[in-house]
Parts: C-alpha cells; sequence; structure tokens
C-alpha cells in the first residue's frame, strides 16, 4: 500500500516545484533564523530571494557534522527552545556526539515517514512490530516506535539487549515483525537457533534494518535464517533519524522521502554536484524542519541516487545501498578498502558465516590488515591441509576484489563478539600509533 500517494507519486515537475517553494521558504527562514546561516550567506553574498527553485541549491553553503560540534549544543536550532519537544543525538559512532531538536510539527512529519516506510514493506495495522533499536538518545528506538504507532500497527517497546527476553517475548506476543541493525538480526537468529526454538513457531513475516550499512548477501542470509522479508531503511539524526529513505517490496534502492529532504550527490574532493547514477557523497537539505534546519548537509555517505521510475509507483529519487561511510573506509597500503567489499566475499562462500572483523594494523611502516572469519559447523577440520585449503580460497577471493593481500585467520563460530546494536567491524590500530 502507498501511505501517502499525493506526496509519494506526485509528478516529477509537481515535486520540483515543490521542493523549489520550500527550499526558498527554508532559506528565508534559516537567514533570519540562524546566525550561522546568516553569517555564512552574507559571505557567499547570497539572499533568499537568490534562491527560486532546485537548481539554485548548488549557490548554498554546506553543512557539516562539525559545525553542528562548533555549536553544540544548540547554537543551529531555529526556533527558541519552548517550541522543541524533543532533543536526541546521534550515536557518537565518529566521535563526539551532536545534538538534535525536534518541534512537534518535526515529530509528526517523522511519524509520517515511518508510516510511509513500513506501508512500504507491506505492514499494516494488523501488525505486531517489535522494536530493538536501542530508545533513548538514539533516533532508532523512538522513531520506529511512533511510526509502527501512527501506522495503526501495534509496537512491542523492546528496545536493545536482552536477547532471550527479546525471543520470548516477540513468540508470545505473536511479533509479525522486528526492526534492529541487521547484524543484532543475525544475533537474533543464531539465539533463536540456538535455543532450540523452531522457526515456524514465530509469526514473524518482516524485517526493518538500517542504522549500519549492509549488503545484499548479509539480507539473503537474514531472510534465510530467520524466514523473513528483510527491508532496508536509512537515516540520520542530523537529517531526522530513520526513515529518510526506504525500500518498497521491490527492493530495488530506497525510496527518499524527497518532497522533505533534498538529495544531491557530491564529490567529496571538489564538492561538486554530481550527475545521477555516480556515486560520492549523499547530501541532504532538510526541506521542512523546524527545529533543526539544515543546508547541504554532508552525511559522508557514499551511494548514488536516480531518478528512473519505480515499478512500485512511488517517484522520488532513489538511493542505492550505502556503500560504507567516507570515515570506514580503510587505506591499507595505499588501496581504499570499504569493509562492505570484504561482507559481500565472505557472505558469497558457504563455509563462513556472516561474522567477520577486520584489524588494520602497521609493522615495520607497512599496513597490515587481518580479517577474522568464523568456519561454519561442518566446514572446521582438524586437516590441516582442508583449514589451508579453505584459507587460501578466501584470500584468493578478497584479493581479487580488494587489490591487495590480507592474513586470514580462521576463527571458530561464536568467537567473534556479537552486537545488539550498530556492529564494530573494524579495529584500526594505526590509529594509536
Ligand atoms: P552516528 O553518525 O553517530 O552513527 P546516527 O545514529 O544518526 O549517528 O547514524 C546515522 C548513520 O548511520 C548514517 O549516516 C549512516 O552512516 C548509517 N546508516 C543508517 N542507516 C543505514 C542504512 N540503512 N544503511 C547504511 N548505513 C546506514
Ligand atoms: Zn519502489
Amino acid at each position: 500500500m502507498i501511505w501517502n500517494e499525493p506526496k509519494e507519486c506526485m509528478l516529477p515537475e509537481e515535486r520540483s516545484r515543490l521542493q523549489g517553494k520550500r527550499l526558498h521558504k527554508l532559506v528565508d527562514k534559516v537567514y533570519h533564523n540562524t546566525p550561522f546561516y546568516r553569517r555564512k550567506m552574507q559571505e557567499m553574498n547570497i539572499m533568499p530571494d537568490d534562491i527560486q527553485t532546485v537548481d539554485d541549491i548548488v549557490k548554498l553553503p554546506f553543512t557539516t557534522k562539525q559545525d553542528l560540534r562548533d555549536n553544540y549544543p544548540y547554537g543551529l536550532f531555529a526556533v527558541p527552545m519552548s517550541e522543541i519537544v524533543r532533543i536526541h543525538a546521534s550515536s557518537g559512532t565518529t566521535g563526539k556526539p551532536t545534538v538534535v531538536g525536534y518541534t512537534r510539527r518535526d515529530l509528526s512529519i517523522w511519524s509520517e515517514m515511518i508510516a510511509r516506510s513500513l506501508s512500504a514493506f507491506g505492514a499494516n495495522r494488523h501488525d505486531i512490530c517489535s522494536v530493538a533499536y536501542g530508545y533513548g538518545l538514539f533516533t532508532g528506538g523512538l522513531g520506529l516506535h511512533y511510526g509502527v504507532e501512527h501506522l495503526g500497527a501495534t509496537v512491542i517497546p523492546m528496545s536493545s539487549g536482552n536477547t532471550a527476553k527479546q525471543i520470548q517475548f516477540m513468540h508470545d506476543f505473536g511479533a509479525t515483525a522486528i526492526a534492529c541493525t541487521p547484524s543484532y538480526a543475525l544475533y537474533l537468529a543464531e539465539a533463536m537457533e540456538k535455543a532450540g526454538n523452531p522457526r515456524d513457531e514465530f509469526k514473524l513475516r518482516m524485517g526493518i534494518f538500517g542504522a549500519e550499512p549492509w549488503t545484499d548477501n548479509m539480507r539473503k542470509e537474514i531472510e534465510t535464517k530467520l524466514g523473513i522479508n528483510a527491508y532496508n531503511i536509512y537515516g540520520l539524526s542530523e537529517v531526522m533519524g530513520p526513515g529518510v529513505s526506504h525500500e518498497c517490496e521491490l527492493k530495488d534502492g530506497s525510496h527518499i522521502i524527497d518532497d522533505h529532504f533534498f538529495p544531491e550527490i557530491i564529490s567529496p574532493d571538489t564538492l561538486e554536484q554530481l550527475p545521477y547514477g555516480e556515486q560520492g557523497e549523499l547530501v541532504f537539505t532538510t526541506l521542512t524542519k523546524e527545529g533543526l534546519p539544515l543546508l547541504r548537509y554532508r552525511t559522508k555517505d557514499l551511494c548514488s541516487i536516480t531518478d528512473e521510475p519505480c515499478k512500485c509507483g512511488r517517484t522520488s529519487v532513489r538511493m542505492s545501498r550505502i556503500v560504507g561511510r567516507s570515515d570506514d573506509m580503510l587505506i591499507i597500503r595505499g588501496v581504499n578498502v570499504f569493509p562492505s567489499q570484504i561482507e559481500s566475499v565472505i557472505l558469497e562462500m558457504e563455509e563462513f558465516e556472516p561474522h567477520y572483523l577486520l584489524i588494520v594494523d602497521r609493522v615495520n611502516n607497512l599496513d597490515i590488515l587481518e580479517v577474522q572469519v568464523e568456519v561454519r559447523d561442518g566446514y572446521y577440520s582438524d586437516e590441516i591441509s582442508k583449514i589451508l585449503a579453505l584459507r587460501n580460497k578466501i584470500a584468493h577471493r578478497l584479493h581479487n576484489v580488494l587489490g591487495i593481500s590480507a592474513d586470514i585467520k580462521l576463527v571458530e563460530p561464536y568467537s567473534i563478539k556479537r552486537s545488539e546494536g550498530k556492529a564494530q567491524r573494524v579495529i584500526d590500530k594505526r590509529i594509536f600509533n
């Protein structure tokens, strides 16, 4: 079902007109209410009336995470605190957290965005959704929570952790949907199997997964293990939270809620806007946000966008999966490596569990990449020759994909630490050298 057909299926010209109108209003608002933006615009010699259509967006300044940190905690808010009804903070994956504030209207738009996502996944008011994203300052838990309620489905506010109880309640309460990180979904699947819970005793049919990069191979793994349909939901607290984009039942890229968030792809080096189809850094302008409106916020997430129509009928621009964050990119002996490339190789091979850890170090001035990966039960062997053959097989495939060699360490199932939230898959020891 399409939740908000007039908005989600607008004709491209109609959407573009709406975006232009909203953009002009936004720029006018931040110019008058946010000293930070007024200063930036004055420095660049731009007045709000210079911005009339979405094509004018390239004249506007960028905003970075550092700008939010420099104005910690409330410096970029565009309304008085009396209008702010909720605070969240980014999870701080890459440093000091950034603080975001929402007006009542912001929260209602956010819930609507998530209701759009859930409908696109095929959820409806008969669903019972266990929200296992963390509740609290992190936007995952409360974001999904109010979205599920807005859809009219039933929410089980589990929050993260306490895996045994998660499983028991999903079972006893007849949960049909689970929302959590993809890495936690795998952990849950494993724990269910270990506890001897037969899958057909669960009513689960759908997973709502995001908050960290994951691959299509990971999707297949989760879908098979849990017997569900797994969908991608993307977002970031600075822009709103989960639901900035979502897949539809076709699973062919994620629809961006672009009547509220205008997307651009830029080259992180030249900062020039790139055409549809090219990979670069995703940038968002919040067209309707009141509490913390942002002009051209640089997400650091790398992907591409397309305006090719989707068969589902939604006409918004779609984004590819996130390849990684520019901060996640490892430069090993001068070669760019994304953890997602390694994940793809591991998950294509049936000999391995989808659990891995990358350790990067520098020994004698040379970068070393160690890939620890769990060998699946039944493939582990006491015979040295078999283990060596397996190691060579994966080493060879990784070399083909990455263009550099890695030290492979095969480990037993369950030996790599599982995550309840965002997985930490890289330990870069060079930072401390
Ligand atoms: P932090 O930057 O501290 O992790 P957030 O909790 O707001 O703050 O996380 C937002 C980030 O999480 C995004 O910028 C992106 O890197 C990642 N993310 C969120 N959803 C997805 C997704 N579906 N696929 C890939 N990455 C995602
Ligand atoms: Zn679609």
